[in-house]
């Protein structure tokens, strides 16, 4: 057995970039991502495009070292990865699409969720793919604020598609029928906010409930519901793609 030293190849002395760059080399691009949003960003006063970059550690540490708690983090957040719209005149229907297009980008566009079967009662583990829930784009013709026909009174209501800006208006059915008023423009061609005011007072359920559910975004936007089949029992349910602030920690 011999001692001697092999040979080794002589290492060029590296300096702080380069040594940065090998660290980094399998890091995935953090190029902005243009989003296709629902709206087709025609409300917007550029017109698009939105673009956003995945979610980094500097993120997630100021968000948590900001003062803003429940689903402003979350806003916080988008406002610190995306170019092009600024968060707070987002359409609510256009971030949930980016919101998921972040949670994509950041940590993979694979979901998986607990879920027990309403029929067998029996627990499973369903995988998503979140880059293949549809997308509903608003049609053409759409405008903001949008015309609709009250089904009872059989007049028309313009009211405004809500924005990031309003949530706290839409927080629960409660908050929505105390705030439905701000999102109405003019109803039969009547601006004043005393008209509307009466209108309100009187209005039927029917045509409430239309509102509501314009304001909900329910025609356009992203489809969260998936079909889901019991692999114990066969049933067939529908369940619901929870798309939520915690849904940002990658599992
Ligand atoms: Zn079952």
């Amino acid at each position: 057995m011999t001692d001697s030293p092999r040979p080794v190849a002589k290492k060029e002395p590296k300096d702080g970039k380069s040594i940065l760059a090998e660290i980094f080399e399998n890091l995935p691009s953090d190029t902005p991502t243009e989003v296709k949003l629902p709206s087709g960003c025609k409300f917007y006063p550029g017109g698009g495009p939105v673009t956003v970059r995945p979610l980094k550690y500097e993120d997630e540490k100021a968000a948590a070292l900001s003062r803003v708690k429940g689903r402003h983090v979350l806003n916080f957040i988008l406002n610190r990865c995306t170019e092009g719209i600024e968060i707070p005149d987002l359409l609510t229907i256009d971030k949930m699409v980016l919101m998921l297009k972040l949670r994509e980008i950041s940590f993979g566009s694979e979901l998986i969720m607990d879920t027990e079967c309403p029929s067998c009662e029996g627990e499973t583990k369903i995988t998503f793919d979140l880059s293949k829930l549809p997308i509903k784009e608003l049609p053409p013709d759409a405008e903001d604020p949008q015309p609709i026909m009250l089904p009872i009174l059989k007049k028309e209501m313009v009211i405004k598609r809500p924005r990031v800006k309003d949530e706290e208006y839409l927080g629960s059915e409660t908050a929505a029928f105390q705030n439905l008023w701000r999102f109405i423009e003019s109803v039969h061609g009547h601006t004043s906010a005393a008209i509307i005011q009466q209108v309100l007072e009187r209005l039927p359920s029917k045509d409430a409930r239309l509102i509501i559910k314009t304001l909900s975004g329910s025609n356009a936007g992203i489809d969260t519901t998936v079909n889901f089949e019991c692999g114990g029992c066969g049933h067939k349910s529908i369940v619901e793609v929870p798309i939520t602030e915690d849904f940002f920690t990658g599992n």
